[in-house]
């Protein structure tokens, strides 16, 4: 049988380092065994899922070189690969669930399950849903669905015993059952959930190998419970140690940039990252640390992946990307320059902010340095503002960058009626709410537009200044982050 590999993003965001480290192993495994690596879209998350951010994912898994062999949109003979158009296939799989009594639809309301989750915290108990419908007749529960009940459907899990199943890199696991929850498949819209759906999904498309995330391990159980009851056998599971700060904490936007946007702008190399995502989970045989994804692929032996919480070190990567700038021939070192953003494509979008503002060429490099490069350091004194003190910058450089985190287009005109409306709910005139963002963005009070240099540098570049002046402001201690969030939560129009 041939090795079939996935990654499985969801469209809700902007494309994350970390499926990039997933799609890097699971390419792998699949090219060092003449296999096919999938790309699948999970979208059925209808609220947060938008085109937009599967193009963004898409366009960033190309970048970093980690191309599909089949996918939404190179096709495949295993498609659609984007879950909303598979909606027909997960509801014919879930009534055959149900049919054999592997499911139930549960009819409980939003409210008796909000009372039965407060009285199971109040007793210390671990949430769970407490199996009322589950006792329903078959032909009641037919017939309260065919007139138009609202209902869920949830996966039928055993009271005692143990789930056993093996992990790839972690060998056998046990759980008990009574920790796993009947676990909804399908949602009272008629969408699956990511459970049905992968699992569906996983098998329909012939996968033999899953390499993902250890947060996923805990839903083992109930991905077994589903391949048992449709008859099928699962694929080979091996959940991989998710990237963790250097204090051990998982890499979250919060704290690190985690948006590949953020690398390939700030200029890293794809194959430096890829590089440095293999490290997070694998060695060389022969311990070397530089090495390429086709020599990866030559040497990759799955008993080699390491179970330990890698860390993903910025300073480190940043080494490694510095090996690979050196290893350049000046050629190499100049297309890769013209490449990164001194392009036409790249320069395009800044031409309408500086042909006006240009007398001289030379009076070009000075207004876009901070959008092609990093800006200047800054630091307190260049927050110092005639009515504005360093609480009230703070607060202003936090309440955008939380406002920012909610907005969902990354253009000029939303970043304008987004600010400009925070600015009016804090009170403060726009002028003024405005310089400490220049200082954050630009590094300077007088810049090229600001809204326009938001859009340009993108999400990921943005909030790493926005945080980077954060802590430059003394940053913001466990107390003062929460009064800043309560802050936030009170404004009458955060926008969110
Ligand atoms: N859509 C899931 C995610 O975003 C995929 C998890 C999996 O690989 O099964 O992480």
């Amino acid at each position: 049988m041939s090795v079939r590999t996935r990654v499985a993003p969801s469209p809700t965001g902007d494309p994350h380092v970390g499926t990039a480290y997933m799609a890097l192993f699971n390419l792998v495994l699949a090219r060092s065994q003449g296999g096919r690596f999938v790309l699948r879209i999970e979208d059925t998350d209808q609220e947060r899922s938008s085109p937009a951010f599967e193009t963004g994912i898409m366009d960033a898994l190309r970048w970093a070189g980690l191309d599909w062999d089949e996918g939404p949109d190179v096709g495949g003979e295993f498609g659609p690969y984007r879950q909303s158009e598979r909606l027909a296939i997960y509801r014919q799989h879930a009534e055959e669930l149900v049919a054999s009594g592997g499911a139930f639809r549960c009819f409980c309301t939003k409210e008796r399950l909000d009372a039965l989750r407060r009285s199971q915290q109040a007793n210390r108990e671990t949430p769970r849903y407490d199996g009322l419908c589950r006792g329903l007749e078959p032909t009641q529960s037919r017939d309260r669905a065919a007139n138009g009940e609202a209902y869920v459907v949830r996966l039928d899990v055993p009271e005692s015993g143990t789930c056993r199943f093996a992990d790839g890199i972690r060998g056998d696991i046990e759980i008990p059952w009574r920790q796993v929850d009947m676990q909804v498949l399908v949602k009272s819209d008629g969408f699956p959930t990511y459970h049905l759906a992968a699992v569906v999904d996983d098998h329909l498309m012939g996968i033999t190998h899953i390499l993902r995330g250890e947060e996923w391990l805990n839903s083992m159980p109930k991905h077994q419970l589903i391949y048992d009851r449709l008859g099928w056998s699962p694929p080979a599971h091996y959940h991989l140690p998710l990237l963790r700060n250097p204090d051990g904490s998982k890499v979250s936007k919060r704290r690190n940039p985690t948006g590949l946007d953020y690398y390939r702008r700030s200029g890293y190399l794809p194959e430096a990252l890829c590089n440095y995502l293999a490290l997070m989970g694998w060695s060389m045989p022969d311990e070397g640390e530089i090495f390429s994804v086709e020599e990866m692929t030559a040497a990759f032996d799955l008993d080699r992946l390491s179970t330990g919480g890698p860390v993903f070190d910025l300073t480190k990567l940043a080494w490694m990307n510095g090996q690979y700038i050196r290893a350049m021939d000046p050629g190499q070192f100049m297309d890769r320059v013209a490449d990164w953003a001194v392009n036409r494509e790249n320069l395009t979008p800044l031409v309408p902010l500086v042909q006006e503002r240009t007398q001289r060429l030379a009076d070009l490099l000075p207004q876009v340095d901070y959008l092609l490069g990093d800006r200047t350091a800054v630091d307190e004194s260049d927050f110092v503002h005639k009515r504005l003190d360093r609480d009230d910058c703070k607060r202003v450089v936090d309440h955008a960058k939380r406002r920012l985190d909610g907005l969902t287009e990354w253009d000029r005109d939303s970043l304008r009626d987004a600010l400009v409306a925070l600015a009016d709910a804090m009170g403060i005139k726009v002028r003024d709410f405005l310089a400490p963002l220049f200082v954050a963005v630009a590094g300077r009070t007088v810049a090229l537009p600001l809204f326009d240099s938001m859009a340009y540098l993108g999400r990921d570049v943005v909030r790493s200044r926005l945080m980077d002046a954060l802590a430059v402001l003394g940053g913001t201690g466990k107390k003062q982050a929460k009064r800043l969030e309560r802050d936030y939560a009170n404004l009458t129009d955060p926008g969110t």
